[in-house]
């Protein structure tokens, strides 16, 4: 297991649970008294799907760059962010049928976006490194909201109604999304 570094927390739980961290460590949380070996006998078993996740976690670094964002940068953003997002919020607001509040664009370490039940808007600027599609599922996904304030199968519908091919565009974020953020953190 040389080439696998295995960080182990114990805690009082029954399971062995593996997980990837965004920086490709395998993280192993186990039970306080299974024996080592047993562990890293697992995590090697499992070492497929280690190798796949940190694989496409190489990848999305490659998609997103992994020079680190400096304040200049993150101001830059959020003006550009200022100026692209409205119209599209009105835009898709009107396809959707809602009214909404203020907008407001922030650089966040963990939401992309999300709406209040006043109906504020916040976004975070890290979505214009994002494809524009990218974008503009989150946009739909947060003016839904304005209809149905949790992600029910009638949220999920409106989405689909007014934005098709959202599951294809949200992917994206799923598969790059901790990867961008990571230009924020280091
Ligand atoms: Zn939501």
């Amino acid at each position: 297991m040389e080439n696998l570094p295995v960080k182990i927390i114990r805690s009082k739980r029954k399971t062995l649970g593996l997980q990837i961290l965004n920086d490709g460590t395998v993280l192993a949380r186990a039970p306080l008294k299974m024996p080592e070996k047993d562990i890293l006998a697992f995590v090697s078993e499992k070492s497929g799907w280690i190798r796949q996740h940190q694989a496409q976690l190489a990848r999305a670094q490659e998609n997103v760059g992994t020079q680190r964002l400096t304040r200049s940068d993150l101001e830059k953003l959020c003006q550009e962010a200022m100026r692209i997002i409205p119209p599209k919020v009105a835009h898709y607001a009107k396809l959707i049928g809602v009214t909404y509040g203020n907008i407001t664009i922030r650089n966040q370490k963990t939401k992309w976006g999300s709406c209040s039940s006043l109906g504020n808007l916040n976004f975070n600027c890290l979505l214009m490194l994002a494809p524009e599609l990218t974008l503009d599922s989150v946009i739909v996904h947060e003016l839904c909201h304005r209809k149905h304030m949790d992600h029910s199968p009638a949220f999920y519908a409106e989405v689909l109604r007014v934005f098709p091919d959202y599951y294809k565009h949200d992917k994206w974020l799923k598969d790059n999304g901790a990867a961008l953020m990571r230009r924020m953190t280091g």
